[in-house]
């Protein structure tokens, strides 16, 4: 059975991944009851009819009348009854996106499209966009993958059609793009500076149409400029200035926002930048005297007239060893809807490191990757490591059988009490999640660690709801928050 399954599902992507061809305009019928003939022209006969809304792949035209794909056959249709669309070409913004047979994620997956790849959206239904690779090969994929592909390029208006200019705007952002649509989906033309004046000759939806070079037109984003005679705007614009940091080492920078476009270099965890705007859920940044794009789900994004946490000095010369859970061929325990718990504890341990060190803590990490690493290496290393405080990061699971939800921290030694129950606290002050307690437990990475050690569930990724919760980063800053709350407590 299961044999079968495969080949079937083998079989669908084999078709899927028949070549593309050139893709055909859609018919869209104007009125009720128009008939299908035979031949271009009202001398054929009728064959059917089709009805006001429906629309049908155009196969061939001549003249004033327009061949339909319909039932299977074909037939002519008066193009003056119809409205002619023409298919959107669209790009794959990722490698790999799933293409599925329905609208939905229970769709099955028919097969797969790499970055950039160009496709014919040939319709939409709620957050899912109905492609066609070509003839009879189409899938569902999630439209927020999907880019437009502009293949427009930008007309020149003539000088004596121009509209006459309604006003000037100047440039208030170091490097901005002139683009040839008023979206940040359609192509740069080029980049002007800051300071530069323009005449606009339109505006729709926060964009200005701005006059160039010759008798060249661009848009430019309406957020980034001030009007003449607007003169708060400049303050403004630098005023509400915020700030994001990255979360992770070897964060591409990229020249656009989307993972198609270059990458101009890499950033460290970290590492700060001001942000211009937010395009999407991209972040258009200030990087080397010019401008970037880092995406928005891998940055915390800080307001820069906020004030830095007073805490901080309470966890100066503090070392504190970060454990993460499981690791490599250990995946910890498998959560409802196949979420690894070494993938949550590593991506917490990551986020509690940096956590940490911003509040003056120096943090030496068991394991920063998807490795294996054995209890007594993580011991050995914690008591070879100079420390202050050791921190078991783990996610909790029983069978799907029994309801268990919240947090608890575990401690071996009682001397270890008073540490395990400042984290618990902290950390279910900071997530509100179901508080637990504290309990002794019988854990290798405490029982033989020198260093005052626990080790924290943080909720269970058995439970349907919680490890919604749990994996996301918001949910993972607020406990690696939480937890440092109770160090803090904990070394006062
Ligand atoms: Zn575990």
């Amino acid at each position: 059975m299961k044999g079968w399954l495969s080949i079937l599902f083998i079989l669908a992507g084999l078709f899927w991944m028949i070549p593309a061809t050139a893709h055909a305009d859609t018919a869209n019928v104007q009125v009720d009851n128009l008939n299908v003939r035979t031949g271009p022209g009202l001398s054929n006969s009728v064959i059917g009819k089709v009805q006001k809304n429906e629309s049908f792949s155009i196969v061939d035209q001549r003249g004033d009348w327009v061949e339909i794909k319909w039932n299977n056959k074909t037939g002519w249709v008066a193009d003056w009854l119809i409205q002619i669309k023409q298919d959107e070409t669209v790009q794959s913004k990722v490698d790999y996106l799933r293409v599925r047979s329905k609208g939905s994620l229970s769709g099955g997956v028919l097969g797969y499209l790499m970055k950039d790849e160009k496709v014919t959206k040939v319709g939409e239904s709620g957050d899912w966009v109905k492609i066609e690779r070509s003839k009879g090969s189409s899938g569902w994929v999630h439209k927020d993958y999907l880019g437009t592909y502009n293949t427009d390029t930008p007309k020149d208006d003539t000088a004596s059609s121009r509209p006459s200019s309604l006003g000037e705007v100047k440039v208030a952002t170091a490097v901005l793009n002139v683009r040839s649509e008023a979206t940040t989906n359609s192509s740069i033309l080029k980049q002007v500076r800051k300071g530069s004046s323009f005449e606009y000759i339109d505006e729709k939806q926060g964009w200005y149409k701005i006059k160039l070079d010759g008798s060249k037109t661009g848009w430019i984003a309406g957020w980034l400029v001030s009007r003449s005679g607007d003169a708060s705007s400049d303050e403004s614009a630098s005023g509400t200035k915020s700030k994001v940091t990255l979360q992770y080492n070897a964060t591409n920078i990229r020249s656009g926002p989307s993972t198609g476009h270059k990458v101009l270099g890499r950033a460290g965890q970290g590492d700060q930048f001001d942000v211009v705007s937010k395009e999407g859920k991209w972040y258009k940044i200030s990087y080397k005297g010019s401008e970037a794009y880092v995406a928005g789900w891998i940055v915390d994004e800080s307001d820069s007239s906020k004030p830095t946490p007073v805490s901080s000095s309470h966890l100066n010369g503090k070392t504190i060893v970060v454990d993460a859970g499981h690791g490599g061929f250990d995946p910890g325990a498998v959560g409802h809807s196949g979420t690894y718990e070494k993938t949550l504890t590593l991506q917490t341990a990551k986020k509690l490191k940096f956590t940490l060190e911003q509040n003056g803590a120096e943090v030496v990490m068991t394991r920063s990757n998807d490795s294996y690493l054995s209890l007594s290496a993580r011991t050995a290393l914690s008591n070879a490591a100079k420390g202050d405080a050791f921190i078991s990061v783990h996610y909790n699971s029983v069978p799907q059988t029994i309801k268990a939800s919240g947090i608890n921290t575990y401690f071996y030694s009682s001397n270890t009490r008073t540490l395990a129950s400042n984290v618990q606290s902290g950390v279910t002050q900071a997530t509100g999640l179901r508080d637990r307690g504290i309990k002794q437990g019988n854990f290798h990475v405490i029982r033989y660690n020198k260093k005052p050690s626990i080790m924290v569930e943080l909720g269970f990724i058995s439970d349907a709801d919680e490890v919604k919760t749990v994996k996301t980063s918001g949910y993972q800053s607020k406990a690696s928050q939480g937890i440092a709350n109770g160090l803090i407590s904990y070394f006062k």
